[in-house]
């Protein structure tokens, strides 16, 4: 059997790392993952089993039909919120799934009936939430309130990712309010960005996506999360290239001297951005190497002069030595659209499943 010339390599002892790393900052409020978008493109089911092993008892996903996958695979006994809410039509399989839809507006309010659900409460990130005033008129409703069976209050924080940005504290400060609005149910503010704001903002459950999954909470590495995903690539081919000679499509990178190029099983359709071309890295024998020119749909060029590179030897396009952090920066982007752009062709190889 050939060995596959691009890999995945998905982690789960390290998300489960990661998880004991985001408890260990939460303190006494509970750990709930978001596996949402099939768990930020890395598998919702495999990640969400691992994670019930490892003790987690609530999980976010965005859409219903993420829910009802989620919530087939993993029994009866997670709870299961659901952060869509309840759009018209929904109510029904929302409770058929036994899933807790995050209610929105007033409007899913009505349409959801009763059944248990979350209440999201926008804090002034304007996306997806009650206004404070309509939160107001709600807890003036104690009928409506015990209708829908409140089991938690929550908002997001529109700055997570810059621990200095002001409009945390003002976002923490509205929360309060929020909270006392509701003092009966759980409440939770904080993803993974929020959850190193310290124990103000950790509330009764905090949320993390990205952290479990190896970025880091404000955009950069950080020390107690480890990497998830390794992606590898074979060289097909290995060439030199003289002065003056130019590499791939538009023929955008001139070659100022001699040179070898290794040109990599990868490329776009993997999920490697366009926009990386000329400022990517990936890592060989040992050191950093740039990529060259525009990447194709299924092909990579890396500048390998003086390493003595060979056809079939493995390249690391992400990985401990490519942090999602770093090449998420190389391509304008942010480590969540780096990860969920990832495409199926690879090989999938998960470790550590439960
Ligand atoms: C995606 C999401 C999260 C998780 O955010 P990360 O930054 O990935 O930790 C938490 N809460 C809400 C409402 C979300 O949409």
């Amino acid at each position: 059997m050939s060995p596959p010339l691009a890999r995945l390599t998905i982690d789960l002892d390290a998300v489960a790392h990661n998880f004991a790393a985001l408890k260990a900052e939460a303190g006494s409020a509970e750990t709930a993952p978001v596996v949402k978008a099939d768990g930020y493109g890395l598998g919702a089911i495999p990640v969400a089993r691992r994670l019930t092993a490892e003790g987690a008892r609530t999980f976010f996903v965005a859409r219903l039909d993420e829910g009802t996958a989620l919530r087939k695979a993993l029994g009866s006994s997670p709870v299961i919120y659901v952060f869509d809410g309840c759009p018209a039509g929904a109510a029904d399989r929302l409770r058929a799934a036994n899933l807790r839809p995050v209610l929105n507006s007033l409007e899913q309010i009505a349409a959801y009936g009763e059944g248990g659900a979350a209440l999201h409460v926008d804090t002034g990130m304007n996306r997806l939430g009650l206004s404070l005033e309509d939160a107001v008129a709600l807890a003036a409703n104690p009928a409506l309130l015990s209708r829908i069976g409140l089991t938690l209050v929550m908002s997001h924080l529109a700055c997570a990712g810059q621990p200095g940005h002001p409009m945390n504290a003002a976002q923490l400060a509205r929360f309060q309010e929020v909270r006392g609005l509701f003092p009966n149910a759980p409440a939770s503010l904080s993803s993974s960005g929020g959850i190193f704001f310290g124990p103000d903002y950790a509330f009764d459950l905090v949320r993390p996506g990205i952290s479990l999954y190896g970025g880091g909470p404000h955009d950069d590495a950080h020390a107690s999360i480890r990497p998830v995903v390794t992606f590898e690539a074979a060289i097909l081919q290995v060439r030199g290239v003289k002065t003056g000679e130019t590499i791939g499509y538009g023929a955008t990178h001139t070659f100022e001297a001699l040179g070898e190029v290794a040109v990599v099983a990868a490329g776009y359709a993997d999920g490697f951005l366009r926009s990386s071309a000329g400022r990517g890295h990936a890592w060989y024998r040992g050191a950093s190497r740039r990529l060259l020119g525009r990447l194709s749909m299924d092909l990579i060029a890396l500048d390998v002069t003086d390493a003595g590179a060979r056809a079939g030897d493995v390249v690391e396009l992400i990985g401990p030595h490519c942090l999602i952090d770093d090449v998420a920066k190389a391509t304008g982007t942010a480590s969540y659209e780096v990860l969920t752009r990832l495409s199926t062709r690879a090989e999938r190889v998960y470790l550590g499943e439960a």
